[in-house]
């Protein structure tokens, strides 16, 4: 683990191609840590039988979780299906729900698939070169829909935090699934309707 000093400036190496940097910290979700996420989880057994494989990484810098900095660090989503759903990241809500991001895809093609806890939904696709705005109060999970990684740039407000449970316990209202090879936007037939669900 690096320590940057967050009250000063720094340049970092974040080798944009590829999204890895030596100096960022890693974590990497295996399939075993989100089988119950993708909604064929027969297909998620089935694979886990054999192997496990990697759906996504992220690298992040350890930035301090204070009002008035700005967290950054990189993606790669893998490309991929379980069942005919794509590889995506597990998704979460902002502790601090009042707090954007911004994602600038660096390479690979996909959705960025976005609910605010009203129900209102957008799925908005991802291609190199763009950058997308997640607005405020909207749980965001990106999807890889094509045949090479989703490499993209993050940054949002450091002390926003993470709700991941909202989402690993109600699903998502709409899935990105593979149909004759394109990806559509299909209603979820596991979301669940209350917070005990
Ligand atoms: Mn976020």
């Amino acid at each position: 683990m690096n320590n940057f000093n967050w009250d000063t400036s720094f340049r970092v190496d974040l080798d944009l191609k590829s999204g890895f940097s030596k100096n960022a910290v890693t974590t990497k979700r295996y399939l075993s840590q989100m089988k119950n996420m993708f909604c064929d989880t027969d297909a998620a057994a089935k694979i886990l039988e054999d192997s496990d494989p990697l759906i996504y990484e992220f690298h992040e810098l350890g930035c301090p979780e204070r009002a008035g900095d700005l967290a950054f660090g990189t993606t790669i989503l893998y490309p991929g299906t379980i069942g005919d759903e794509y590889y995506m990241t597990k998704g979460h809500f902002h502790t601090i729900l009042d707090t954007a991001e911004v994602y600038y895809t660096l390479g690979g093609e996909g959705y960025m698939v976005m609910e605010n806890p009203e129900g209102d939904t957008l799925e908005i696709p991802l291609r190199t070169g763009e950058a997308i705005y997640v607005p405020r109060r909207y749980a965001h999970r990106s999807v890889n829909t094509g045949d090479k990684p989703l490499v993209m740039f993050f940054t949002f407000a450091a002390d926003a935090g993470h709700d991941y449970g909202t989402i690993e316990t109600k699903g998502y209202h709409k899935l990105i699934v593979k149909k004759g090879n394109k990806p559509v936007v299909t209603d979820n037939p596991r979301w669940k309707q209350g917070a005990d669900a």
